[in-house]
């Protein structure tokens, strides 16, 4: 069974109270309800061979990636990252050097982003590296007043914007070095309406569908906006994955206001419109219209 058929598979099982679980799978974070407040969380796996090669990469890489992959869903949901828990099933005879490096990894990048690694679980086995982390996060703002962005706001005539730059992420290892946007996605909940959010993983194409598919839209993308990595083709950004860039929705008006300010510390770009229909649309230089395929970056297929 493939990743997102099983995903899916789950999602028609589960069955929650909406007053106790607001939010199940299906978006960047679960949403918990805490007495007044939300308690998000998500978890996220690094695999050697999947998501790093350890041999290449290397241990501290490693462990840096898989605190990132967790704390850009935090990020995609506009929240704020509270505490993390981890889990390292090592190779047998994994050095203990190596190990120290694997913890470092983590607890830097999470240091950084004041998220506490509060505690996790330790094994061996004679498989590969597996590494998870999880994060809970809280809503962002004075008193929690920024509400969680979820992928299911986006409406007919939304604007479509991501920040940086797109392609190439494994060529140029900022599948590694990423850093999470959390802050840009705290700033642009708190200065505009952000309808729907995701961060870019599986890849721009299939992270947007996600979108369309959560809100029950369309979508058009215009080739010759989509902001390109130096050295990546279009292709690239729209299938490659692992840039963990924010892709969002936001009306007209606020898309022309951002994109005129730019108020974040990478750029915005307004890369097209959410459309009635359900598939996603690419615009070519010439104004051809052809079919975006949402494919991207699926492990283990
Ligand atoms: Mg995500």
């Amino acid at each position: 069974m493939r990743e997102l058929e099983f995903i899916e598979w789950i999602q028609g099982r589960s069955d929650f109270d909406a007053t106790k679980v607001p939010v199940g799978p299906g978006d960047d974070c679960a949403i918990v309800r805490l007495g007044d407040s939300d308690l998000l969380v998500t978890t996220d796996q690094a695999l050697d061979g999947v998501h790093f090669v350890l041999a290449e990469h290397g241990p501290r890489a490693a462990g840096r990636k898989v605190m990132a992959r967790g704390l850009s869903d935090v990020a995609a949901m506009a929240c704020v990252p509270l505490a993390a828990v981890a889990t390292a099933t090592l190779p047998r005879g994994f050095p203990p050097s190596d190990a120290e490096e694997l913890y470092r990894g983590m607890r830097d990048l999470a240091d950084e982003y004041h998220c506490p690694l509060v505690g996790g679980d330790v094994a061996g086995w004679d498989g590969a590296l597996c590494l998870s982390a999880t994060v809970f996060a809280r809503r962002a703002g004075v008193s929690g007043g920024v509400e969680p962005v979820l992928r299911g706001g986006a409406r007919v005539g939304d604007a479509i914007c991501v920040t940086g730059t797109l392609g190439g992420a494994w060529k140029s290892r900022k599948h590694l070095e990423f850093m999470p946007r959390i802050a840009e996605a705290v700033e642009l909940a708190i200065s505009c309406r952000i309808r729907s959010m995701i961060d870019i993983s599986d890849s721009l194409a299939r992270d947007l569908q996600h979108i369309c598919t959560a809100s029950g839209v369309g979508a058009e993308i215009v080739a010759a906006d989509v902001p390109l990595n130096e050295g990546s083709a279009l292709h690239d950004a729209l299938h490659d994955g692992e840039d963990y860039e924010l892709l969002f929705t936001v009306s007209q008006a606020w898309a022309r206001k951002l994109c005129d300010r730019q108020p974040l510390s990478v750029p915005i770009t307004r890369i097209g419109t959410i459309v009635k229909g359900d598939g996603l649309t690419l615009i070519g230089a010439d104004g051809t219209q052809s079919d975006l395929e949402p494919t991207g970056w699926e492990h283990g297929t």
